[in-house]
Parts: C-alpha cells; structure tokens; sequence
C-alpha cells in the first residue's frame, strides 16, 4: 500500500513540475477539489478530448455533436429528479469531524474483502504454478468462498437500503462492518443524512427578482432537451446518437483524490437513442465498444474491468462502470448506463413538448429509449498520466523519469534540439520547426547539454526528440530519438512529417485493438 501511495503522490508532484495541473488559484493557497490545467496539462486533456470526439462523432455517421449550455432552465432538473434525488449520504465521524460518504465507507471495506480473495488466489497461483486453474480454485476453497459471499452480500444490502432510503440501515451496516474512520480509526458517528449535491446560483441583477438556477451537475440533460432540434434539423433517423463534451459541476462531500473527484470537471457524454425492447442489445454493444476504446490507448489491459451496478439509479433498468487501476486503486473512469425513456418522458410531463420519434418502419410514434456513455475527461486524464509515469533503471544503472504518453495523447509530438547553440544549428532546427509546425505541435529547445534535454521531454511525454547536429548542415539529416525504446535513427530532414505522422496516426491507432 504505501508503494500504491508513493506512486500517487510521485503523480501529484509529476504533474505539477511538468505544467500538467496546478491548484486553483494557487498563490491564495488553492481551493479544495478545484484544479487548473497547465501548458502540457491542456493539450493532453484537448487531446484525449479529440480522441473521444473523433471516435464517436467522426467515426459514426448516426452521431452528431452539441455544445449546449451549462445554465439550464431550472425546470430541467425538476424533470430529471436532480432537485430531489442527486443525494449522496453523508456520515460524519464526531470525534474527528471528518466528513465521509457513507456508501463509499462501506463499498472500501468489501473491497478490502475482495482483495483477501484475490490474495489467496495470488498465493495459489503461485503454489501451483501451471497447473493452477483459478476457476476450480474459487469455486472450492473455502476460505475465498467466504470472502466473496461476504463482499456480495454487503454490497447488496448496501443497494438495497440505498434504494429503499433506508439510510437508518446504512448506518447499522457501517456499525456492524465495524468500519472505523480511515484517518483516526473513531467508530463514534453521526445518523447517516442525505445531500444535495447541485451547486446554486443566481440568474438577474436583483436578489428579489432573481430566480434561482444550477449549475449543470451533468451534461446530459443538455442533450435530451434537445432531442427534438437535433432530431429534427440533422433528419436522424433511430437509432442515433448525440455526444457532447462539458463542464459539470458537483458539490462533492469528499473529494481528496486530486483530480478524481472535482467539483468542477469534465464531461464526455453520449447518449444514444434506440428503439423500445432495443436497449439491452445496444447497452451491451456500446460496453464493448467503450472498452475497445480505452484498450486502444495501450495502458495495460489488466488495468480495467468492469462493474455491474447493484444499486441502479432511478432511470436506469442496466448500468455498468468501467473501472480504472489507479494509484489508489480500482475506480469508476466511465459509466455506461441503459436509461430507459426516463428523461425524454419527464421533460415531456413537465415541459408539455413531445419528444418523440415517428418511426417509418414501425409506423409508429414512440419516446426513444436510451443507452448513454458518460466518461470523466479528468478522470481519464488521471488514467493516462499514472500509467504512463514510470521511473526506469538504465543499463549503466542510471535511472530515469520516463511518461509514457501514448504518441496521440502526448502534448508536443517531438521536440527538436539543435546540438549545440552555435554554427548555424540553431538556425537550421528553426527552419523544421517552421515546416513542422503547421501539423504537429512541437517544441523547440536549445538549453542545457543534449543529454539533459532527453531527459527533460522524456518525463514531459513527448514520444519523439529529433537533434541537429554539424553533420546535419552537409547531409540535411537528423537523429531522432525514441522516448520509449531510447533508439536512435538517422534520417532525412524531408522524412520527419511522414515519421511523426506514422506515430500519431488516430486510425492506426484506433484500429490497434
Ligand atoms: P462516483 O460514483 O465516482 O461519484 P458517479 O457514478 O456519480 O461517480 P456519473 O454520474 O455516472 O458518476 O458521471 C459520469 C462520469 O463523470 C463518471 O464516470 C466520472 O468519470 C465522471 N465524474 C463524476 N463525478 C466526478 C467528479 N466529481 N470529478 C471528476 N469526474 C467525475
């Protein structure tokens, strides 16, 4: 654990040396749960952004995009029930006064089961070695058996009281879990209460003619008020998508995680309108496809899995999380949710507007159901950058920083370094630079000893380091230099774009899985 805890703090650090992410507004000491993206920090998240949104919107010629607003009509979130049921449960401990969500309490401790299991499992692997079959393994050993019925049967009744609001219950879950405040170890605590988690805010100049407004906690609803528009003005035909990406804002009770949990963050959404009876077909079609996405990017298989909700929100008849490993362990990165026709039907009752489809082949009129792709940015960026980050140990016993941003995602594509800052180096460096700039983002630097400056783009991400040096002046050719495998090549000046075009190319990419 404190390796796990090491890494995430190397992270935190990592991100902040190298322009990644700052606290918001820093110099007045920052404000909790609120981060601002540095010079690299924005163009790894434009990035990933457009990795999305080409995925989904170029590649589909069902999907279109939207950029609707983040103030809403407040009615909005009366339909969507945000006003009366976007709650957390809230539990604070008395003798620490420390705050904490009270599912989240009790989901860490059956995780904390679960990974008794799986050591044991580990254990046996290696006791047996090939002739393990883990399958067997788990279906008979007693002690795993244990383990897993014991983590089941706490989640469920943790998703049966959430669902019932028996928030009484949840409260004697956490007591017989015998679960202690992670920081002090106090079992003394508080009833278990439900917050609101809609920031508020004010639309006009006057306090008394002012109406009350918030701020969008989800970009969803932007896109089911606009269904018909959409509909409508693109000629879509179901099923179809829409996909937008946006702030959303929530006003978290615990949020200590860096950028895992804001209070200000992005989202990549989608949602996906299909035929009624259709939607578990196509809920199961767009799981497949969100993970083919992530599995692209070439972070490690092992490091996703999938979670099959026991608590379903109030719209949802199936919804699945895809997991992440992070530092600090596995963690929601993206939820894929089968929504039924929940929030076109309530923003009908509510709006008096039909939001339907007539449907030619049916001959039928009939509100769409709907399967929706909802993925953090900041949470997908937090993915990126601690799987990437590794500190490697050289052959001369040297080691080094190393971020291994895959080529697509990393902020400059390559960097060119003229070997020394004299004898016309730097002026032949500037004209690549020139006819480079207009594809590629790309960084130019002349300070420091070249060694330095390797070492320098390797922990910034950048894939590619390209060197100019005196025989560069007669051959018109340059060394690049791979971030990853440390390889050097020497090659024409006139065969750099092709080069750093091969390493970025999206449908190469895309297509890798
Ligand atoms: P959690 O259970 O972690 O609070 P959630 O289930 O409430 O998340 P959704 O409402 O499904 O999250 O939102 C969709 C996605 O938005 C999540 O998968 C996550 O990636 C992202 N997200 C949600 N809340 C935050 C937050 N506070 N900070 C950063 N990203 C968030």
């Amino acid at each position: 654990m404190a390796k796990q805890e090491d890494l995430f703090r190397n992270v935190i650090s990592h991100a902040k040396e190298y322009g990644y992410i700052f606290a918001s507004s820093e110099i007045y000491d920052g404000l909790s749960a609120v981060y601002d993206y540095g010079q690299n920090g924005a163009e790894l998240k434009k990035n990933i952004r457009d990795y999305w949104w080409k995925s989904m919107v170029q590649l589909h010629q069902n999907i279109v995009g939207l950029d609707a607003s983040i103030l809403m009509h407040p009615t909005t979130w009366k339909a969507s029930g945000h006003v009366d049921a976007f709650n957390d449960p809230l539990i604070d401990n008395k003798d620490s006064k420390k705050r904490y969500r009270a599912d989240v309490l009790v989901e860490d401790h059956a995780e904390k089961i679960y990974q008794k299991a799986q050591k044991e499992i580990e254990k046996a692997k290696k006791r047996f070695g090939d002739a393990f079959d883990e399958e067997q393994f788990v279906a008979t050993n007693d002690r795993v058996k244990r383990y897993l019925s014991e983590r089941k049967e706490i989640l469920e009744r943790l998703g049966r009281s959430l669902t019932n609001e028996d928030l009484k219950d949840v409260k004697a879950l956490i007591e017989e879990l015998e679960i202690a405040d992670p920081d002090t170890g106090s079992k003394n605590w508080t009833e278990v209460r439900q917050f609101n988690l809609m920031f508020g805010t004010k639309l006009g100049a006057s306090a008394e003619s002012a109406s009350d407004l918030y701020l969008r906690p989800e970009t969803a609803q932007g896109i089911f008020v606009n269904f018909s528009n959409v509909q409508k003005t693109g000629r879509m035909k179901i099923p179809f998508g829409i996909a937008q990406t946006g702030k959303a804002f929530r006003n978290e009770i615990v949020a200590r995680q860096f950028i895992f949990r804001m209070r200000e963050f992005e989202q990549m959404e989608m949602q996906y309108f299909v035929r009624p009876g259709e939607e578990l077909k196509w809920y199961e079609h767009w799981k497949d496809i969100r993970l083919k996405w992530h599995l692209s990017l070439g972070l490690g298989e092992e490091n996703y899995r999938f979670h099959d909700h026991d608590k379903l929100a109030h719209y949802a008849n199936a919804a699945a999380d895809i997991e992440f490993n992070y530092p600090f362990g596995f963690k929601e990165l993206e939820g894929i949710h089968s929504r039924t026709d929940f929030d076109l039907k309530a923003h009908e009752e509510h709006s008096g507007k039909k939001l339907r489809f007539y449907d030619p082949e049916l001959k039928e009129n009939y509100v769409p159901y709907v399967i929706e792709t909802s993925i953090g940015l900041d949470r997908m960026f937090l993915a990126v950058l601690s799987a990437a980050l590794k500190e490697e140990t050289l052959e001369d016993n040297s080691t080094r920083t190393v971020l291994k941003l895959p080529a697509i995602l990393a902020p400059y594509k390559a960097a060119i370094l003229p070997l020394v800052k004299k004898d016309g180096l730097p002026e032949l460096a500037q004209d690549i630079f020139e006819e480079l700039k207009w594809d590629f983002n790309i960084q130019y630097d002349e300070k420091d000893a070249i060694g330095r400056r390797y070492r320098r783009q390797d922990a910034a991400g950048t894939p590619l380091c390209i060197t100019v040096d005196h025989d560069s002046l007669e051959d018109k050719s340059v060394t690049v230099r791979f971030r990853d495998s440390m390889e050097q090549k020497r090659v024409l000046i006139t065969e750099l774009s092709e080069i750093i075009a091969e390493e970025v190319d999206f449908k190469k990419w895309l297509k890798s899985e």
